[in-house]
This record gives C-alpha cells, structure tokens and sequence, in this order.
C-alpha cells in the first residue's frame, strides 16, 4: 500500500498522509524506505551542489585506492575471472576511479550496479558505460566470484526503531496529524527482539536495527562462501546494538527534522557494524575489521598518491591536500567513516585490515 502511494502522483508527503489517514501509522523503516526512493529518484542530492558529499566526490583518491586493494586481493587469489558489483553507486565516479585504477593491472571486470534511481541508473551510465543494472542482490551473477564495494550505501537502508515506554519496549510509528508527520510509540514488541543487556534501559531509551540491511549482508556472504570473491563496506557507524537515536535528515550539508519533509531530504542511520559483521559470519564468510577509515586509507598508502599526484600537477597540490585530511583526518572522515571486508572461501587476507 504505501509502496504504491510512493510511486504515484504528485508529492510524497501528500501521497504519505493519505495513505496513514487511511491505513492508520507506518512503521519508520516504511516511512524511510518511501522518502529515500523518492529522494534518490532526485537529481543532485550528492555532490558540492548537492545535500551531501561523499568520499569519492571529494577525490578520485578514494576510488583509486579501492581499485588497488581490489586488483591486490585479485592478484593474490590467481587472477580469477570476476564481476565487480557496486551496491548504491551514486553518481558512478567511486567505480570509474577504481576500475581505471584496475585496469592499470589487467583486471577489467564485468560490471554490476545494483542501483533503485533511474536518474543516478543513467549518471553511472554516463560514466561507467557497458554496466549492468539490479534492482537487488538476489539478480547478481553467480558463475564466477564477485568483488562488492558499498560506499554509503547501507546508511541509507531503512531502519527500525523500538522506544522503552512504561509498560516494555514499543515499534516506533510514524503517524500524520493535519500534514504532520511525527514519531509514536505503537504496539508493544516481544521482549526476545530486545538484546539482553539492554532490556532494562530507562523509559525513553530507543534502539535501532535495519533488518534490511542485515538481509543484503547475509546474502553477499552466502554468494561469497559459495562464489569466492570479497566485499567491502565502507560507511559511518558504531558496534551495537546499542541505545539511541540515529536517523538523520540532511539538506543543503545541514542538518533538518528526519519526519519533515519526506522525498525532499536524505535520511540516513549510523551503521551497526558488529551486526553486520556477525550476520556476514554467519551466513559462512571471514570477516575483517571494522577499521576506521584513516586506517585502511592509510594502509594503502593515501600518503604516497597524494605526494604523487600533488608533484604532477603542482597548482592543485593545496586541493590535493586537503582532500586527503578530509579522508583521513580525525575530526573530518577519518574515524567516523569504517571500513569492513568480507571474503568468500579460499580468498586471501585483504590489505588494509592488519
Ligand atoms: N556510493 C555513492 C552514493 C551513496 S548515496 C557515493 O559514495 O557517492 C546512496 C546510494 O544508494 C545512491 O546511489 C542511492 O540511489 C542508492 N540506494 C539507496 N537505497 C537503495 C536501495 N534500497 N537499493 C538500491 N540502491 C539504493
């Protein structure tokens, strides 16, 4: 139902309060997972004019020392035929950095991007032609190991959220009052879903899951285990599950309310990393990290290409510069940002992660 009212006519947050006047409140990951592909389906939302900027729009350093950790692991694993997938690829600017990056090394993969935008579907196609698009994982080829890259992508899968009330734990709703969205506690949920440690949080307290994203994970690493081949996350996040809140809305590079204004600005959540890690785990891949960005970036020597490219082209060394402080520097991407690796059977250790 309220798919079906997120592809129709006119504006998402008209076509959202009718649905909820109708049907009655809407689970957040709903509300989300509606707003973002109305949102995505926008041009402009990445990028210096646009909301937001992500690491590969701040250099073509991110892509670069993607594609080399991919062409080493490649390298060591005896140089299989295999398919580079992209989950969320954006503008497509991440895999044409890495995959000329790949090429210098003879590795020139099929290419897969699952991507819901039609109008980033034809950005990436402009930049990475011959690609092949999905609208899920479950599509992706399975005759040969996969290499994955999701840079943002699962901060911007739906979320769930529970909120402590008197009585136990509640399913956090969204409901709509006149053109109002807002936040409600709604049916109380089984203790079990409640991790253990957290059970006895104040009232008040709220925790999030994204059983979507856990979803996507799960299958990478089933193909992985079965396939061969690797994966590789790279997002903001922390080890939970954990208490607080996380869903955030983000317009013009500023901050807003994540109910207001659906379809019209991004919404996102902090990635639970060690939920991934274990779902990877458990579906049969070997997980590695999460390592703060700064590290992995610096394990394959950021430094030496920006010294590099700031020698040959002199004019853009401050640009250069700065650009690599904001990937690796503490109080910009550097820690925030995560990155984290999954490897299928018989593949080799990945760089970045010692
Ligand atoms: N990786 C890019 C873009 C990050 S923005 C970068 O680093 O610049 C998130 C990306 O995920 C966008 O391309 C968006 O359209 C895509 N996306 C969001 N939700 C999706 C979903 N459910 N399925 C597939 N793609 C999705």
């Amino acid at each position: 139902m309220i798919e079906a009212e997120a592809a129709g006519e006119g504006r998402l947050a008209d076509r959202l309060a009718r649905a909820i006047t109708l049907a009655g409140p809407i689970p957040v990951s709903r509300f989300m997972a509606a707003a973002n592909a109305e949102y995505y389906a926008k041009a402009r939302a990445i990028g210096a004019a646009g909301d937001f900027i992500t690491a590969p729009e701040i250099s073509q350093m991110f892509g670069e020392m993607i594609g080399a950790w991919i062409a080493d692991l490649w390298g060591r694993a005896g140089r299989p035929a295999v398919h580079y997938v992209e989950l969320g690829p954006g503008r497509g600017t991440l895999a044409a950095d890495a995959l000329r990056t790949m090429a210098k090394a003879s590795l020139t993969p099929t290419v897969h991007f699952v991507e819901t935008s039609p109008r980033l579907r034809a950005e990436q196609a402009a930049r990475v032609p011959g690609a092949i698009w999905h609208d899920d994982v479950s599509t992706l080829p399975d005759d040969a190991p996969l290499v994955v890259v999701a840079n943002e992508f699962f901060d911007a899968l739906p979320i769930e959220q529970i909120v402590r009330g008197q009585g136990g734990w509640h399913r956090r709703l969204v409901a709509c009052q006149d053109t109002l969205f807002l936040p409600i506690a709604g049916p109380v949920m089984p203790e079990a879903i409640v991790p253990e440690h957290l059970r006895d949080a104040p009232v008040g307290s709220l925790i999030e899951s994204s059983p979507a994203s856990v979803g996507v994970v799960r299958e990478l690493a089933a193909r992985l285990a079965r396939q061969g081949g690797a994966a590789l996350i790279v997002d903001y996040g922390y080890d939970g599950p954990a208490l607080g809140e996380t869903l955030q809305a983000v317009r013009g590079h500023g901050f807003a309310n994540p109910f207001d204004a659906p379809g019209e600005v991004d919404l996102s959540a902090h990635v639970d990393f060690a939920v991934l890690g274990a779902a990877g785990q458990v579906a049969g891949a070997t997980v590695h990290g999460p390592v703060p960005q700064r590290d992995f970036l610096g394990q394959l020597g950021i430094a030496t290409r920006a010294a590099a490219l700031a020698k040959a082209s002199p004019p853009r060394a401050d640009e250069i510069g700065s650009a690599h402080a904001r990937l690796t520097g503490a109080d910009a991407m550097g820690t925030l940002f995560r990155a984290m690796a999954l490897t299928g059977s018989g593949w080799p250790q990945p760089a970045g992660f010692a």
